[in-house]
């Protein structure tokens, strides 16, 4: 059975927690797209973790942890972020990479800096991590598969061919040195030390995983709004966000991916720049974004205060929408227990009129929110197991998230341990 872990919003809506703690019933657990621009923070046994680009079932011996073919590998960082998990007590986890994923190079993260620069204020606030400069190159055919690092010959040819074109852009666009190809070369056959002992090919081996009956995990990073072509269009990030989207960045049929589990923020957040409807400022923004999370709203790679809002009812059933949600994990519930009161945003007031859908980024620049307040419960919900032993205005809070997305919330998320949950099945609707 294969199920999604995907996001309904713009990311950081605790996927990764999710992630780990059903990797315990799980035999596979799957990156399909990004890289190392985002991270999951992981509290488990051994500590606390902010993962890149391992997926999170690193943690349990019993794991086979795959990075698909739709993932921008940084290989460099690969091999340091499994160093460290070791370094940290974690057992060393089994890891497979795809042969068909296609290898983040360092001139990359030199082009998604220079970029920047050269855009100034009208930047994309990217995380230079190289993630836009290397999904252009893998679409415009110049990219490196894992699997070219094995044929010497064709490698040598086809990097002399892409210094060229890049060294016209560095010294011409950019004014900055140009790659050496002989350079170039050897740290790609470098990679190809470092990344030999993990290469397969995954689409075969889910194959079979497949028919043997494995529990496979896709395990999504950023969420619904952060997709190039459903999301905040040109706010998002390079690569699709989106369950389906893990049938290609993994090498699986599409019917295969039976459940879609949607992780929905009990609020908003979001990190970089673009439209984002129900984002409050000042004081009550301070409070929540030192309240929020498991230490504060600060992204988990580039440590960059979080924006921060009240729950969007319009963005996040447009997000499980888009997923396909079958059913819906609402997280960090807990952060929010010291409100009297707590605004849910339930339209969108654009040029007037009220809008329900979610718009094209263009309409959603004007758009204002408009709030239903609900009642806080005004007290801690951590360590509650029970459902029906949350206070009854945090149970109304829930139920009324539940009727806005359209989906089962069969998971409440009431802190960030892996033991932190209330499994609630699914209701009847
Ligand atoms: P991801 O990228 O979706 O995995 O999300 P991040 O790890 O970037 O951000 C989620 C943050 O919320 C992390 O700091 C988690 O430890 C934390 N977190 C996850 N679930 C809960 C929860 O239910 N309550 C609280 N207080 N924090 C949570």
């Amino acid at each position: 059975m294969v199920r999604a872990i995907v996001g309904a919003n713009w990311g950081d809506e605790g996927k990764g927690k999710i992630t780990d703690m059903l990797a315990r019933e799980s035999d596979i657990i799957i990156r399909f797209q990004g890289g190392s621009n985002a991270g999951h923070t992981i509290i488990n046994d051994y500590g606390r973790f902010a993962l890149h680009l391992l997926p999170s079932g690193v943690f349990y011996g019993h794991t086979t942890n795959i990075i698909g073919n739709g993932v921008a590998l940084n290989i460099p960082y690969l091999v340091k972020e499994i160093d460290s998990l070791v370094s940290q007590g974690v057992p060393k986890p089994r890891i497979l990479v795809s042969d068909r994923a296609q290898i983040l190079m360092p001139y990359h993260i030199q082009f998604d800096t220079y970029e920047e620069e050269r855009l100034g204020g009208k930047s994309f606030g990217s995380t230079k991590s190289g993630i836009a400069p290397f999904y252009s190159d893998k679409y415009a055919k110049i990219g490196f598969q894992v699997s070219e690092l094995f044929d010497e010959a064709g490698l040598r040819e086809k990097v002399e061919r892409v210094c060229e074109t890049k060294n016209i852009l560095l010294k011409h666009l950019y004014h900055r040195p140009v790659l050496n190809p002989q350079e170039v070369f050897e740290e790609l056959l470098e990679y190809r030390s470092m990344v030999e002992p993990y290469v397969c090919d995954i689409s075969a081996y889910l194959y079979n995983a497949i028919r043997e009956g494995k529990n496979i995990l896709l395990e999504g990073q950023l969420g619904s709004l952060k997709d190039p072509d459903h999301g905040i269009y040109p706010m998002v990030t390079s690569s699709s966000t989106l369950a389906a989207y893990g049938a290609i960045g993994a090498g699986i049929p599409p019917y295969e991916i039976r459940q879609i589990t949607t992780v929905v923020k009990a609020y908003s957040s979001a990190v970089g720049a673009g439209a984002f409807v129900s984002e409050i400022f000042g004081e009550e923004a301070d409070e929540l974004r030192r309240r929020g999370g498991d230490k504060g709203e600060f992204g988990a790679t580039t440590g960059r205060p979080r924006r921060v809002g009240w729950f969007d009812a319009v963005a996040s059933r447009y997000g499980c929408r888009i997923q396909g949600a079958t059913e819906a994990v609402l997280t960090v519930l807990d952060v929010l227990g010291y409100l009297d009161e707590i605004p849910i945003c339930v339209g969108y007031e654009i040029d007037g009129k009220i809008e329900k859908d979610f718009p094209v980024t263009w309409k959603l620049e004007k758009a204002k929110p408009v709030y239903k307040k609900m009642p806080g419960w005004k007290c801690d919900i951590r360590g509650i197991r029970e459902y029906e032993k949350l206070p009854a205005e945090c149970r109304a809070y829930i139920e009324e998230i539940e009727r806005e997305l359209g989906v089962p919330v069969t998971m409440v998320s009431n802190g960030p341990g892996r033991d932190e949950i209330i499994m609630r099945g699914k209701q009847e609707k």
